[in-house]
């Protein structure tokens, strides 16, 4: 079964909800290596959105996608809201027109979506950024699709990937955004865009568990 325009709806909720669980700890996370604003863009972008995104007419999966990208452009200050922007602008033109996606449909799109933070913020896995969470989440879903698993579980393979990602991210040394200031003083802190991307990843095994791509 593929990804429904509700269930997208429901991934961008889902994401939502656990930006706002989580926004003490990014928060936390971006005093360590930042300026101690992560969680409080984050959650200040995706309560923007649940506001948006109720009010869509048509049942277009590229357009709700596009349409949360350009809140958080417009709604989320910092290196945060261009990225995550970009990040839902370009899934939403790789989902243009389509009322749903397929488990292949949806891959591509997070393949876009990621190809475009890496194109916009120029950062190379291991730079310690979002990117050391995301891009491990794209290879382990597309991985696990041609591997012919169903969808439940490539995502989950995907969000354990970004988690892995994530955590790999401690020991490293920033070499992109505010947290490169810091030089060697970066390392030893998780960084607060790979938490918040993982908690994205994570959103979807979630909100598509049990319904989308039971085989
Ligand atoms: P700011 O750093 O402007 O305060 P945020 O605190 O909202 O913005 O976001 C910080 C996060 O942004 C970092 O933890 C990192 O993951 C991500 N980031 C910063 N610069 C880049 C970049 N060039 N490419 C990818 N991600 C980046
Ligand atoms: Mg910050």
């Amino acid at each position: 079964m593929p990804v429904s325009y509700s269930q997208a709806g429901d991934w961008v909720r889902a994401f939502a909800t656990a930006v706002a669980e989580n926004k003490d700890y990014l928060t936390e996370l971006d005093s360590a290596i930042g300026d101690a604003d992560h969680g409080i863009n984050m959650n200040r972008g995706m309560q923007a959105v649940l506001g948006k995104i109720d009010g869509l007419s048509q049942p277009d999966v590229g357009a709700l996608l596009k349409t949360v990208g350009m809140t958080l452009v417009s709604t989320v200050g910092g290196a945060g809201g261009p990225l995550y922007g970009t990040l839902f602008i370009q899934m939403g033109a790789a989902a243009a027109g389509k009322p749903e996606l397929s488990p292949d449909d949806w891959a591509a799109a997070l393949a876009a979506g990621v190809a475009g933070v890496r194109s916009r913020g120029k950062a190379e896995l291991g730079d310690k950024t979002m990117v050391d969470a995301l891009a491990p989440a794209v290879d382990a879903l597309r991985a696990a699709l041609d591997g012919g698993e169903a969808f439940d579980s490539a995502l989950r393979r995907s969000a354990g990937a970004a988690e892995a990602g994530m955590k790999a991210t401690i020991p490293l040394v920033a070499r992109k955004g505010r947290a490169s200031y810091l030089g060697e003083r970066s390392a030893g802190h998780q960084d607060p865009g790979a938490t918040s991307s993982w908690l994205l990843v994570l959103a979807a095994a979630d909100a598509f568990a049990g319904r989308a791509g039971r085989s």
